[in-house]
């Protein structure tokens, strides 16, 4: 299983969990036309996409998947606080996160990869998972870098996770089952990458890396 990012963050969110005969897509937030260059035009093998909520960096180009007749799943237009899919060979179950609107993660299972949770646009999570394989988290800032001077901090972080509680997410919800840490949509302003990816290592101990456009990740349940 190989993942890539096409965009992490508040110009467009989009992650592709791709094997050699299937692909499922996390977050609509980047342009259509990218995703479909990204899976060198094969867009027959996309067996869903998951949209966490309805904010444009998350949802952009969600309408273009369902005029070709790929289910998109949309959480946060049911009342229900979780339900199950199946897309191809992922499992996914949504639950509810803490944002401005009504927003929802996501644990995917795939027999390739194991148990991978994703979890953005959140204060943060009322839940404890066992035995993920792959942790996907919001880690937009760090609380000591904010510049209060400036008018519009506050806006830009109310409902995204600050560093410190993904690092507790992390420590209580890392098992030996832990392979990959990915960190998720980082403020431009308010973030250190360098520091984070230092922090999460410390914490974890398995393969942390930050959710930059071109990333490329395989994710395996194996240790290697
Ligand atoms: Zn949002």
């Amino acid at each position: 299983m190989k993942l890539r990012c096409l965009g992490s963050g508040s110009s467009g969110n989009c992650y592709i969990l791709e094997t050699t005969t299937e692909a499922l897509i996390i977050e609509a937030g980047v342009r259509f036309k990218d995703v479909k260059i990204a899976l060198d035009f094969d867009v027959g093998k996309v067996v869903g996409v998951l949209v966490s909520h309805i904010h444009k960096d998350h949802s952009a180009s969600a309408g273009d998947f369902e005029k070709i007749g790929i289910p998109v799943f949309k959480p946060y237009e049911s009342d229900m606080e979780r339900q199950v899919r199946r897309y191809g060979n992922f499992v996914v179950k949504s639950f509810p996160l803490v944002h401005d609107v009504p927003c929802f993660g996501f644990l995917v299972v795939h027999p390739e990869m194991g148990r991978l949770l994703y979890a953005s646009d959140t204060e943060y999570i009322r839940y404890k998972f066992r035995g993920l394989n792959h942790i996907f988290v919001e880690s937009n800032h760090d609380k000591n870098m904010l510049d209060e001077s400036k008018p519009q901090y506050f806006h830009q972080i109310t409902g995204h996770m600050e560093i410190s509680t993904a690092l507790d997410f992390l420590n209580a919800n890392k098992s030996v089952e832990l392979r990959n840490v990915i960190l998720l949509h980082l403020s431009q302003e308010y973030s250190s990458e360098s520091v984070f990816l230092k922090e999460a290592s410390k914490v974890t101990g398995v393969n942390c890396f930050i959710a930059n456009k071109g990333l490329e990740v395989v994710l395996n349940k194996a240790p290697f």
